[in-house]
Order: structure tokens, then C-alpha cells, then sequence
């Protein structure tokens, strides 16, 4: 497993620093963002020190990452009661708004949310 121990992420997978983790499977960990903006905000982190999304749709192993992130959002929602509906978003670089250096994706819900992104 590459692992960053730079990197924040990396570390809450290793189980270096705390998070509030609601999910786990071999490539994924999912925990509650310090700062949420929903009732529901989690996200989703492969294991791997991947940048963000866009590396890893050109990295080694990228399809079982991709599956495995969706297995993920549909477990998270499913366990968080998400019935109605949340959102995924993920940040990719400067422009994108990406703060932390290692993909991740956010799972936003319980509440109604704008149908405008920004
Ligand atoms: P980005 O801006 O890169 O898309 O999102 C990074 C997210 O990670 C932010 O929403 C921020 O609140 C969250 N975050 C940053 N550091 C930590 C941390 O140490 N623990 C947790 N649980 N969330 C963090
Ligand atoms: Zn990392």
C-alpha cells in the first residue's frame, strides 16, 4: 500500500490520526469531514496515496478503485438513511478547490440541496 506519511489522508487510513470513520473495505476508508456542510458529509478515500481524481483514472489498479468508490458512496448512503437523494462531488487541483492532496470524494446529503454547484 503507498502511503504519504506527509499526507493527512494517509495517515487517518493507517490509523496514524483520528477520524470518525463510518466505512471500510480493503481499498476504501469513509469518514465524517471535520467541517461539514450537510447533516451528512463524508468522504470517501481510497487507501492508496493517489492526487485526485484525474491521476487516478490513469493509475495502476484503476478500475477496482473506481468500483470500489461507487460500492462505497452506495454503502455510505445506503447506512447514513439517504433515501431522498445527496450529492457527490470531487474537488480536482487549485482550480477545482482541491485543499488536500489525495483523491477523495465528498458525500453531501440530508437536507435538500441547490440544484446550482456554485
Ligand atoms: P477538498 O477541499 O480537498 O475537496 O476537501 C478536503 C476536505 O477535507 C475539506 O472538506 C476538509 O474539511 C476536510 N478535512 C481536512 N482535513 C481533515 C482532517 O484531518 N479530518 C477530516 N475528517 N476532514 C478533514
Ligand atoms: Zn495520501
Amino acid at each position: 500500500m503507498s502511503q504519504n506519511q506527509n499526507c493527512i489522508f494517509c495517515r487517518i487510513a493507517a490509523g496514524e490520526a483520528p477520524a470518525d470513520i463510518v466505512y471500510e473495505s480493503e481499498e476504501i476508508i469513509a469518514f465524517r469531514d471535520l467541517n461539514p456542510v450537510a447533516p451528512t458529509h463524508v468522504l470517501l478515500v481510497p487507501r492508496k496515496h493517489v492526487t485526485s481524481l484525474h491521476e487516478l483514472a490513469d493509475a495502476p489498479g484503476r478500475a477496482a478503485l473506481a468500483e470500489a468508490l461507487l460500492v462505497a458512496a452506495r454503502a455510505v448512503a445506503e447506512s447514513e438513511g439517504l433515501a431522498n437523494g445527496y450529492r457527490l462531488i470531487s474537488n480536482i487541483g487549485p482550480d477545482g478547490g482541491q485543499t488536500v492532496g489525495h483523491v477523495h470524494i465528498h458525500l453531501i446529503g440530508g437536507k435538500p440541496l441547490s440544484p446550482r454547484l456554485i
